[in-house]
């Protein structure tokens, strides 16, 4: 370590100097500053540029830098993603969006004449629209038209249902003498038959994942599942260069088996990465739980891989539950009941009971939780079960809840998050609609137009951080913080406006400012993270993480917020992405 004091009594030198900045700090005692100096990996100073004190840092080693009055923040936290999730869907295929089917199948034809069995047995190729087909659904016979030399499976817009090709329901073995019913449920899975019993090609609800291990065995070609250092490192060297110096993982365990390894294969090739020296952002993430039985075994396979994976920057550090499902689908936990049915209020996956014994578990573990939860009913029950463990274990409380996602929240419910201590995250880029609008099925208007408001909640002074929780390679760029930040101070989604005619998603009351935006995806990002005494503001003492931004993101027009992007990126005093050096 480098003493602060040299022998003479002087302060030891600064590495870097940034001078000529408009500093936004986030931290409320000293909000703006002209100039930070930098040593190691520490800040060492935060303040006005023409002080003795930083004169007294800067020696002839000191890199000084003028930023020409560019705006500096702290380094970004996006606090709930699947980086597995987008690296697994990165060897899908992209289809010309169009709802042309010619166009669709012309580009399939000639994907397959450039791309032999030999090197992709196995075509897999997204999104079709959905109202390409009327209530029939498309034809195999379309597809094998133009390739039927292997298996084709085209995947439509809502991600739901599939179209294949003959060849595909032969490898798999599926024909009118497959059980109409695969799996009970609701929504089932199903081949949708002609009037003669024959599957059609079109399969709803993953009925073909079922009978995919045939198919691979015929094909002898598996699902890739292996995150390679090199492939996490694509999205983690994406994010750094927009800014963000420490990320969430929420998966910790997928829905089959290859999800799992998936799992397991990110946090491994983190830890590589971070051996390395190539990692630049903080990795943390969790593992999820079902149920009060299945929590203590769970926790185990927590420990076991923080011990394998955990390190300077990686670890693993909560455990993850689903309280309810999606609006989108009809399952998740309301107050009242969906517009479709008189008495259906969704799913709540585990009881206040339940969850308030999960809680108690938890704090004896001294390990963190973090909740899906998208209905009113869910939010109110986590509170409920929150406001329990607490009052049964007074002082003794000492973990941190997360609520994910809390898209529909009763009024009566917004001050229990400052009032409990619970920290609520949610997703920016989604505030101008994105997937949403299906979801007005079930919730009706009322309550669709009360989705996704975080300023009472904000304002009565409860902590809420950001995340992009993006899931596939499609979506990966709107994990890039200044898109969320653009669509959450507008409310207008610019790439999928909710309606074309009336592009703002109502009401505008629940426009966040830029300040609240940059508070939630630093400082109280590194809440949720237990990383708030090291990163998420620019204060002495703290990691130097930084970005210095092309734009000033508080002046820069609403609707080109989204094109501010880093000019440099400094993680703990190293440039990681661009230049100090600026034109
Ligand atoms: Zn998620």
């Amino acid at each position: 370590m480098i003493p602060a004091q040299d022998v003479a009594g002087a302060a030891a030198a600064a590495d870097i100097v940034l001078r000529n900045a408009r500093i936004y700090t986030v931290n409320d005692s000293q909000p703006w500053a002209e100039a930070v100096a930098v040593r190691g990996e520490e800040i060492v100073y935060v303040g006005d540029e023409s002080t003795d004190e930083l004169g007294a840092l800067i020696r002839t080693t000191t890199e000084v830098y003028d930023l020409g009055g560019r705006l500096v923040i702290p380094g970004l936290v996006d606090a709930h993603t699947h980086p597995d999730w987008v690296v697994l869907s990165a060897w899908h295929v992209t289809l010309p969006w169009t709802d042309d089917v010619d166009e669709i199948l012309a580009f399939v034809r000639q994907y397959a004449a450039e791309h032999p069995p030999s090197e992709v047995p196995f075509i897999y190729a997204e999104y079709y629209p959905c109202t390409l087909f009327d209530v029939g659904g498309p034809r195999k016979e379309l597809i094998d038209a133009h390739v039927s030399d292997r298996p084709v499976l085209l995947q439509d817009q809502t991600d739901h249902c599939s179209w294949v090709n003959s060849k595909m329901l032969e490898l798999m073995g599926v024909d009118r003498d497959t059980p109409l019913q695969i799996v009970p449920g609701d929504p089932a899975p199903e081949f949708v038959r002609d009037e003669n019993g024959e599957p059609t090609g079109w399969v709803k609800e993953f009925a073909w994942l079922q009978f995919a291990d045939k198919m691979y065995d015929a094909i002898g070609w598996r699902l890739p599942t292996a995150v390679t250092p090199e492939l996490l490192r694509g999205l983690t060297g994406f994010l750094v260069s927009k800014g963000v110096a420490a990320l969430w993982d929420a998966d910790g365990v997928g829905m089959d088996a290859t999800f799992a390894a998936a799992a397991e294969a990110t946090f491994a090739a983190a830890a590589e990465l971070d051996q390395r020296d190539e990692l630049d952002v903080f990795y943390h993430g969790s593992r999820r739980f079902c149920s009060l039985s299945d929590l203590p075994e769970n926790i185990a396979v927590l420990r076991e891989w923080e011990e394998k994976y955990g390190g300077r920057h990686v670890h693993l550090d909560a455990m993850k539950l689903f309280l309810d499902g999606s609006h989108e689908t009809g399952t998740s936990a309301v107050l009242e009941p969906f517009i479709t049915s008189q008495d259906d209020r969704g799913e709540l996956r585990m009881s206040e009971d339940d969850l308030t014994a999960c809680l108690l578990l938890l704090n004896e573990e001294e390990l963190d939780l973090h909740v899906h939860l998208v209905g009113d009913r869910a939010f109110r029950t986590a509170c409920d079960a929150v406001e329990r463990a607490r009052s049964q274990l007074g002082g003794a409380w000492r973990i941190q809840v997360t609520l994910a996602h809390c898209e529909l929240i009763d009024p009566g419910d917004m001050p229990r998050v400052a009032e409990l201590g619970i920290i609520v995250n949610w997703s920016p880029h989604w505030a101008g609609g994105y997937f949403s609008a299906q979801s007005l099925e079930y919730l009706g208007p009322e309550r669709f137009d009360r989705m996704y408001q975080f300023n009472p909640i904000i304002g009565s002074g409860g902590v809420v951080c950001f995340s992009s929780d993006v899931m596939n390679k499609y979506e990966a760029h709107r994990g890039d913080p200044f898109f969320g930040m653009q669509v959450a101070h507008t409310r207008v989604d610019p790439e999928w406006p909710i309606y074309p005619e009336r592009p703002l998603r109502e009401p505008a009351s629940a426009k966040l400012s830029r300040a609240d935006l940059v508070k939630g995806y630093t400082l109280n990002g590194a809440i949720q993270l237990r990383l708030a005494d090291r990163i998420g503001s620019i204060e002495v003492g703290k990691l130097a993480n930084m970005a210095i931004l092309d734009q000033d993101l508080f002046s820069v027009p609403d609707d080109q917020m989204r094109s501010v992007t880093p000019e440099a990126v400094l993680f703990e005093g190293k440039v990681v992405h661009g230049s100090l050096t600026l034109p």
